[in-house]
């Protein structure tokens, strides 16, 4: 990272806007305890790097409601039911965003060239919607509750 101070302390030093935070995900193995189910970023954050933490907190909100209706009175089977459909794309998510960290922010010149190229390139209606098919489509199923 030392080629890349100067450099940044100078953009810093004269932004008028600057933006600096870490970059977590939420990793949970058990998204409800008796009355209380989580929902969004607070159980299936899946960080900026994977992009549509909105679009998942508002898928799962949508299949959580449905689940509430489908079971009724019985909310632990709608917890366990929601929980059981969200989970597993969602860990594939945080996989996926931990696999492109390194691409998302690089840490040598050559990679940030890199990654600048492609970001140009995700503009280009080919591989954009090679990009989108790739990284941002997921599995999950939206029913007619
Ligand atoms: C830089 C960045 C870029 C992103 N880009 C995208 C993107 O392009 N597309 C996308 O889909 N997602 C993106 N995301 C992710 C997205 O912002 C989150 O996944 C989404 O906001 C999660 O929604 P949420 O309602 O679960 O949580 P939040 O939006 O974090 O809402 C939680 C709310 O609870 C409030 N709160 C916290 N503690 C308390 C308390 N004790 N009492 C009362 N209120 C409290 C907070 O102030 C906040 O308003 C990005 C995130 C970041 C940081």
């Amino acid at each position: 990272m030392e080629w890349y101070l100067p450099e940044l302390l100078n953009s810093m030093n004269q932004a008028q806007d600057f933006y600096f935070d870490s970059v977590s995900q939420i990793v949970l193995d058990r998204w409800y305890e008796n009355r209380v189910a989580l929902m969004g970023d607070a159980c299936q954050s899946v960080s900026l790097i994977a992009g549509q933490g909105s679009a998942l907190a508002m898928a799962g909100a949508y299949i959580l409601a449905g689940e509430l209706k489908t079971h009724g009175d019985n909310y632990q089977k709608a917890f366990e039911t929601y929980q059981n459909k969200m989970l597993p794309e969602i860990r594939r998510k945080q996989e996926m965003a931990k696999d492109f960290a390194n691409s998302f922010i690089p840490d040598t010149k050559i990679s940030l060239w890199f990654r600048n190229k492609i970001s140009k390139l995700i503009t280009k209606p080919l591989f954009s919607k090679f990009f989108i098919k790739r990284f941002m489509s997921d599995s999950l199923q939206l029913e007619d509750y």
